[in-house]
This record gives structure tokens, C-alpha cells and sequence, in this order.
């Protein structure tokens, strides 16, 4: 058994109390094996955390990590003119070795934010898979299937390979994959192959992630089409369950909070896509009243335009009040939680907490800059002042993939030349 000793620094614990202490991680088996007074314990190798925090690695629970070959492609429109005049149209351009570049330089900018497990929702899997086996994260992958504007033949198709690519990834890069059934939204796939392939994804026992309830213009229709809300549609088409997670859900009554809390469903939250699209403020905390559990995601990079999970703690908490106009609202504790514990818990990992017998995903926050001085309280640095670049280690399932900031899995200069190469390969090709 090799064991590392992450030591020297300050311990944040599930209940968010913290204190000095040193944690040994199995780096074999992946887990924390103890968390102790200093000096209690010993290691084969040690991490420096001096002046550092450490910290549960963060969850990212909603993202398409191969977007950042968009980034900054297009910005500044809503989401149905934004999807339909710049993102779908270069998407389609995409090759496998676009999507394996893309994914890779995302990879590399959530190892370099203390970003440890997402949950990613694209095409091309197989390569985004061999990317995460490369980086040493864990993730919840799938192919996400679309049926609007194909013909019976190739929707059909579109979400077989979704039920496939489902059974077929999950467990691989020694465990640390897992799979979801990916319909897209409510208004993206139709009705009867939601009739036809939920029940299947739930005979197979696959966890089911979409996305719902984003926009305005998408509830509309779906309340026009079913008269009941669009939540009450997708309960009765079977969609809502314990294993199934649904990203956004900015527009939910009464009725549909209830719906979600009574079904154990999950929500991703996505405050800076939501912003930045416009497409509203999620009831965070009226959602967390009703014992939803809710987790935060950045969504892709194009609608965001980083990774970084540290900034959407912060605007999940500055969102989280204006929407519940109080400023007690999703408080620091709790958006340290949602990215944390709650994450892990959608996502169906034992993350998101530093304690013994938890996966050792972890990260090492440097306590050391102005940025971070007074430490009065850290929970609240982490929530409101801390950024992805504090962070100093980043370790997964017990391997170190960046040390002192060197991220060890990738060259990274070599992934961002070809990231650039193939950004502007795919935009050249793309009709515009
Ligand atoms: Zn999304």
C-alpha cells in the first residue's frame, strides 16, 4: 500500500468546522484513510499544505467540458438564438479529435481549480472518456440525444446510443467513469421516445441527467402542448426519480418544487450560465427549503466562460439572495456544500468530504495572498473570496495531478496550442 500524507495544513471537515490536522490517503484503494492532530501520522510521500486549506475537491454537476473549444466564440444573445445561430452550427462541425482536445484543455483548467468529479453531458464520448481516464478525474458521462429535426430512423438511433454509451463507459478508467442516460430537454427530445426509452433506462437501473425548466420560451410551449407544467410532464413520462438529476430548473412552481422533493430528483444549478443567458434566478433557496438536494455546475464554457467552480460558488450565493430577495439566502456554508457534498451526491460518488473512508478527491487552497488575509473565516473565503488560482494541489481518487500548480497528467502547453489549432479549424469549417 503507498500512502501520502497531506500535511502541514488546516483540515476543512463535513461539518465545516476547521482545524489543523493531516490527512493519509490510500493511494492504491483512492480513499482517505485517516485525518488526525499533526504530526500523528506518517507517510511514502508527503504534500506540502503549509499556509494551505485543505479542502473536499469540487464537484462540478452540469458542464459540456468539450465547450471551451467556443469559448468566446459567441456571447451576449439568449439561449435559443445563441444555440441556433452560433453553437449548433460549429457543434456540428465537430470531429472526435475536436471534442478529445476540448475536453482535455477543460480537464486541465478544472485540475487547476480544485475541480475533482463533473458531470458532463456532449457527443463523441468515447473520447471525452480517454480524455477523464488521462486526467485521473472522476466523471458521469453520456451521450446526449436529441430527436427534433431528425427523421424516426435517426432519432430512434440517437437515443439507443445514449442508452448504449451509457451501459457500455460506465466503470471504466478504473471505476472513476460512471454513465447517465442524456435525453437533452423536455422540448429537444420528443414525447414518444421518452415514453419508449425512460422505461428502459430505468429497467437498466441507469441514472437519468437532462436539462429542464431553463427558459421561459421553453416552458411555455411544453404548458401549452401537455396543459400541466413541465415537471408534472416529465413524472408522468417517469422522468423524476432519486437517480435523476435535472440542470437549471430557473423556472419551477410550487407545484414542481414539490414534485422534485417528493421524487428525490436532484438539480444542478447553474447561476452564471443563467446570468449570463438571462434566463433568469433559480429558487436555490426555496428548493433547499423543500429538501431538494442541489448541486452547482458551470455549464459549458461558451455560456459562462470558465470552469472555474469557486466563481459559481460565489454567484451561486449572490443570485441565490437576489432571487429569495434575502440576504440570509444561500449563505456561505450552504454554496460550500452544494459544491461539495451535494455534488457528490447527484453525481452517486463517496466525494465531497474529508473524512475516513471518502474518496481522496481533495485540493490544497493556498491561504497565503492578500486575496485571503484576514482569515477570519475560511468557509466564507471559499465561498465569496477565493478563485480557482489559489489553489495549489489538486488530488484525485489519491493520485496528485497538479502539485505546487504543475499539472502532472498533461502537457499543457501542448494541449493549448492544439486547442487553439482546432478551435479555429472547426469555426473556419462551420457555415457563416
Ligand atoms: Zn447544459
Amino acid at each position: 500500500m503507498t500512502e501520502l500524507l497531506v500535511t502541514g495544513g488546516r483540515v476543512l471537515h463535513p461539518d465545516m468546522t476547521v482545524e489543523r490536522a493531516d490527512v493519509l490517503v490510500d493511494q492504491d484503494d483512492g480513499e482517505i484513510l485517516a485525518v488526525e492532530a499533526p504530526g500523528e501520522l506518517a507517510g511514502d510521500d508527503e504534500l506540502d499544505a503549509s499556509d494551505g486549506l485543505v479542502m473536499p475537491g469540487l464537484v462540478n454537476a452540469h458542464t459540456h467540458v468539450a465547450m471551451t473549444l467556443l469559448r468566446g466564440y459567441a456571447d451576449d444573445k439568449p439561449l435559443s438564438a445563441w444555440l441556433q445561430e452560433d453553437i449548433w452550427p460549429v457543434e456540428a462541425e465537430l470531429t472526435p479529435e475536436d471534442v478529445r482536445v476540448g475536453a482535455e484543455l477543460g480537464l486541465i483548467e478544472m485540475i487547476q481549480s480544485g475541480t475533482t468529479a463533473l458531470s458532463d453531458m456532449y457527443f463523441h464520448v468515447d473520447e471525452i472518456a480517454a480524455a477523464v481516464k488521462q486526467a485521473g478525474l472522476r466523471a458521469v458521462l453520456g451521450h446526449t440525444a436529441v430527436t427534433v429535426g431528425k427523421d424516426e430512423e435517426g432519432a430512434r438511433d440517437d437515443v439507443r446510443q445514449s442508452l448504449e454509451t451509457a451501459r457500455d463507459l460506465d466503470g471504466t478508467a478504473d471505476g472513476r467513469i460512471s454513465t447517465t442516460f442524456q435525453p437533452h430537454s423536455l422540448t429537444t427530445v420528443g414525447e414518444q421516445y421518452l415514453r419508449k426509452y425512460v422505461p428502459e433506462a430505468n429497467a437498466a437501473e441507469l441514472p437519468i441527467h437532462l436539462h429542464a425548466n431553463e427558459t421561459t420560451d421553453e416552458v411555455a410551449p411544453l404548458v401549452e402542448e401537455h396543459g400541466v407544467r413541465p415537471l408534472e410532464y416529465a413524472d408522468d413520462v417517469g422522468l423524476l426519480a432519486e437517480d435523476t438529476f435535472l440542470a437549471h430548473c430557473v423556472h419551477v412552481d410550487e407545484t414542481e418544487i414539490d414534485l422534485l422533493a417528493e421524487t428525490g430528483t436532484g438539480v444542478a444549478h447553474c447561476p452564471a450560465s443563467n446570468m449570463k443567458l438571462a434566463s433568469g434566478m433559480a429558487p436555490v433557496q426555496r428548493l433547499l427549503d423543500a429538501g431538494v438536494t442541489v448541486g452547482i455546475g458551470t455549464d459549458g464554457a461558451a455560456s459562462n466562460n470558465d470552469l472555474d467552480m469557486f466563481d459559481e460558488m460565489r454567484d451561486a450565493a449572490m443570485v441565490g439572495k437576489l432571487a429569495a430577495d434575502d440576504a440570509s439566502a444561500v449563505a456561505a456554508e450552504t454554496v460550500v456544500e452544494m459544491a461539495t457534498e451535494n455534488g457528490a451526491e447527484l453525481l452517486g460518488i463517496d466525494s465531497g468530504r474529508i473524512a475516513p473512508g471518502a474518496n481522496a478527491d481533495l485540493a490544497v487552497l493556498s491561504l497565503d495572498s492578500a486575496r485571503l488575509t484576514p482569515a477570519h473565516d475560511l468557509v466564507s473565503h471559499l465561498a465569496y473570496a477565493a478563485t480557482g488560482s489559489d489553489v495549489r494541489h489538486t488530488v484525485c481518487d489519491g493520485d496528485v495531478l497538479m502539485r505546487d500548480r504543475d499539472v502532472t497528467v498533461f502537457d499543457e502547453r501542448a494541449v493549448r496550442e492544439r486547442a487553439q489549432a482546432h478551435a479555429t479549424a472547426a469555426v473556419d469549417r462551420a457555415p457563416n
